[in-house]
């Protein structure tokens, strides 16, 4: 297949906002794409070559690549630099570089017999060998690629490739949009689930593509959990008191510590090698080498997936140690000293497959006592302490001992039949409480920056507050909930910049909605844990608007970051609108006037 059709696709996609419009778009690319070339064309409308927890990533500075199209376009270099400060776009600089030359006729670009003529296995080719270019000259290997890539491309190509090794293709084919579009043109709407499950059990979308693309909805069924393969974590929703958590799982349930740490997916293979990945997928192998080999010394199987929290412990006193501890784990520098120095435990709580079984479809119980019976317990691997709990009382009584052994609180899990470990799913198999809610109504939010206010006051010249956002994975819409502005010490406000990067936008992004318009806006990629009084409806927030209330969204008042990054998380793995709504149905209402903006501006 040609790149450049692949390049069209990819403006039809930027033409419209409509999530089905972009399915239907995607749907009809892939029926007329070679079945060989399906995954990577997925791959590639994504900005990526490799699934998502593949170690490696396609990227070069802006700088470099602005080298290769000066070199290529034989364009002044002062004033590539101007563009590209004015628009922020690589592949902006590009088509107008481009275009330029071809006015004034001083290279004749389109007339180039190559042009337009660029595969896309081309493309993944040299794409490739810039990923892969290492060693003292891959900077000068890595412009020489790419430049031989703009000599060969249409201005439209090289405005997407110039997006893609730059990390900035936004084209609006995020995974859901992806399911929906495979659904459409291989498969039925009724059989979307079982595609989503296909992907949430494997973490690559462009194996289901190429799989339902070859083997159709038969093939989809077959894929199950592979050791390598990372899962989709299963989450947890909350309620507000433990009488009605053990009322929601009909009096009697298992009740397990919420520790407070960094949750890992152990894959243990036969050869003997352990594989930890974050719930973000990437891989925390380097970061508990000592985790990882205690897990496959006191693994009694020959391959499994595990999933536990790795908390820092005492070295003397064996005592659970706050998560900004185990935080010390996942710096990139001075590991050695960090492995050292912070002692930790992993608490296992599931496992997801053991030696050629798909243990996730089997219920709570089953699967508790498979991974009790599967280990030689001890040293750092360790159980999470549960019990089973028949009253509220009860439930009481093991929420009061968690939180004296310094957990978090308590998850609640169902002991029902139907209790299948749901890959990617927030349900009501699993409730959380946290001793936070016994002073905050709800729950803390996982919010993604999506602007930035410049401070006034003490805080000029440095950012002074952040327009926030929860997800909304139906519309894979970024909605605001909130302006933030307080929690941040010192430091935090001198790191912000650093924090937030240079990837500012003056136009509002396509994956944000927002009516409160910041001083910059940010691509959301920064997760900040936050709390809050509460939360109300809102005429200047975009979250779940119209839901509740006619021309009212959902903000939250009085938002305080509690000194969290989620770096965990990815933007995708935010709080959603949904879940806000629900904790709106949690709170009673008597305050539900509308706030002048959420009630949030005060704050800063
Ligand atoms: P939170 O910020 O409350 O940890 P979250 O969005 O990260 O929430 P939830 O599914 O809501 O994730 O809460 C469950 C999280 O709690 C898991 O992701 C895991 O990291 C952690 N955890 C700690 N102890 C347990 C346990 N016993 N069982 C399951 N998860 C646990």
């Amino acid at each position: 297949m040609l790149y450049s059709d692949l390049a069209s696709t990819f403006d039809r996609l930027e033409s419209t906002g409509s999530r089905l419009e972009m399915a239907s778009i995607l749907a009809e690319f892939f029926r007329g794409a070679d079945k060989s070339e399906l995954r990577d064309i997925v791959y590639l409308c994504q900005g990526k070559l490799h699934p998502d927890f593949y170690p490696s990533v396609l990227g070069m500075s802006d700088k470099l690549v602005l080298k290769a199209i000066v070199e290529a376009t034989f364009a002044d270099e002062k004033k590539a630099e101007q563009l590209l400060i004015k628009s922020g776009d690589p592949g902006e600089v590009v088509v107008t570089l481009m275009g330029k030359k071809k006015q004034t006729n001083l290279f004749a670009f389109d007339a180039a017999p190559e042009k337009g003529e660029l595969s896309v296995g081309d493309v993944v080719k040299s794409l490739g060998q810039i990923e892969k270019a290492s060693g003292k000259r891959s900077q000068d290997k890595k412009i020489e690629i790419f430049k031989g890539l703009i000599t060969k491309s249409t201005p439209n190509e090289a405005k997407y490739l110039s997006r893609m090794v730059t990390g900035r293709m936004r084209v609006g084919a995020g995974d859901m949009t992806i399911l929906d579009a495979l659904a459409e043109a291989f498969a039925t709407k009724e059989e979307r689930p079982e595609i989503e499950r296909a992907f949430n059990v494997t973490c690559d979308i462009g194996l289901v593509a190429q799989t339902i693309a070859e083997g159709g909805m038969d093939s989809i069924r077959e894929i199950g959990v592979r050791v390598g393969s990372p899962v989709k974590v299963m989450l947890a929703e909350r309620l507000p008191s433990v009488s009605e958590l053990v009322e929601k799982m009909g009096g009697k349930c298992a009740m397990e510590y919420k520790y407070d740490g960094i949750r890992v997916q152990a894959h243990i293979s036969r050869d003997g090698n352990v594989k930890l990945f974050s719930r973000r997928l990437e891989d925390l192998t380097p970061n508990f080498p000592d985790i990882a080999q205690s897990l496959r010394t006191r693994c009694n199987f020959a391959e499994a997936i595990i999933e536990g929290e790795c908390v820092a412990i005492h070295p003397e006193t064996g005592f659970m140690l706050p998560f900004q501890t185990v935080t010390h784990r996942r710096k990139k520098h001075g590991m050695d000293e960090a492995v050292r120095d912070v002692p930790v435990r992993i608490f296992m709580f599931d496992i997801l497959y053991a030696d050629g079984n798909d243990m996730t479809s089997l219920p709570y119980p089953e699967r508790r006592k498979a991974l009790e019976s599967g280990f030689s317990l001890g040293g750092m691997v360790q159980m999470t302490t549960m019990k089973i709990v028949e009253s509220p009382e009860d439930g009481e009584r093991f929420f009061a001992s968690a939180v004296s052994a310094r957990c978090e609180g308590i998850m609640a899990k169902s002991l029902a039949p139907e209790s299948v470990y749901r890959a990617g799913s927030r349900g009501f198999l699993w409730i959380k409480y946290k001793k936070d809610y016994q002073q905050a109504l709800t729950d803390s939010f996982d919010l993604v920056v999506v602007g930035a206010f410049y401070g006034m006051g003490k805080r000029a010249g440095k950012y002074g507050a952040l327009l926030m956002a929860a997800f909304d994975p139906e519309e894979g819409l970024f909605e605001t909930v909130c302006k933030l502005g307080t929690g941040f010490d010192d430091e935090f406000l001198d790191g912000m910049a650093g924090l937030l990067g240079d990837d500012i936008s003056e136009t509002m992004p396509r994956s944000v909605d927002a009516e409160m318009v910041p001083d910059v806006w940010f691509e959301p990629t920064v997760v900040l844990e936050v709390v809050a009084a509460e939360i109300t409806l809102s005429p200047i927030h975009t979250a779940a608007r119209d839901l509740i209330k006619e021309g009212s969204g959902l903000g939250i008042r009085f938002p305080r970051f509690t000194g969290r990054v989620r770096d965990d998380k990815a933007p995708e793995q935010a709080t959603t609108v949904d879940e806000i709504v629900r904790m709106y149905g949690m709170q009673s209402h008597d305050s539900d006037g509308l706030s002048s903006e959420g009630g949030n501006a005060r704050e800063e």
